[in-house]
């Protein structure tokens, strides 16, 4: 079912706290944890407690808690004092998208290059 946790989801796990990470903001809604392979100084990953395949799916059906995540991703770059960020959404496969639970990249602390790779 959209929305529920799910038996097999990595991210559902460390929502759960059944597998560790580092946990830098949570809310009644959203979980911020740092990635485990960081690509910048800070890269730290935003998402729902709910279960959505990807942000399009999130948005359409709890547009409350998408905002929550882009919130987040704010008091995530304010904690890291980072003047600017970088939020990415990867969305399909082919845009990179290995974990199916929504989540925002924050990354931020070094330069950054446009357009992205
Ligand atoms: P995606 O490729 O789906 O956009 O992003 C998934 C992210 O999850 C990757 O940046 C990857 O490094 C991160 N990741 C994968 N497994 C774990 C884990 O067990 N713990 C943490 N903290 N991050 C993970």
């Amino acid at each position: 079912m959209p929305g529920e946790p799910q038996d097999d989801c990595l991210f559902c796990k460390i929502v759960a706290g059944h597998v560790p990470a580092t946990i830098v903001r949570e809310t009644e809604t959203t979980v911020a944890f740092r990635d485990i392979n960081p690509q910048a100084p800070t890269h730290v990953l935003v998402i729902p407690r709910v279960h959505y395949r990807d942000a399009a799916e999130l948005a359409a059906a709890e547009p409350a808690v998408a905002a929550d995540i882009l919130r987040e991703a704010k008091a995530v770059a304010d904690e890291d004092k980072l003047e600017s960020y970088r939020m990415v959404f990867n969305t399909g496969s082919g845009a990179g998208q290995t974990v199916w639970h929504a989540h925002a990249h924050v990354l931020g602390g070094r330069g950054m290059q446009w357009p992205p790779g």
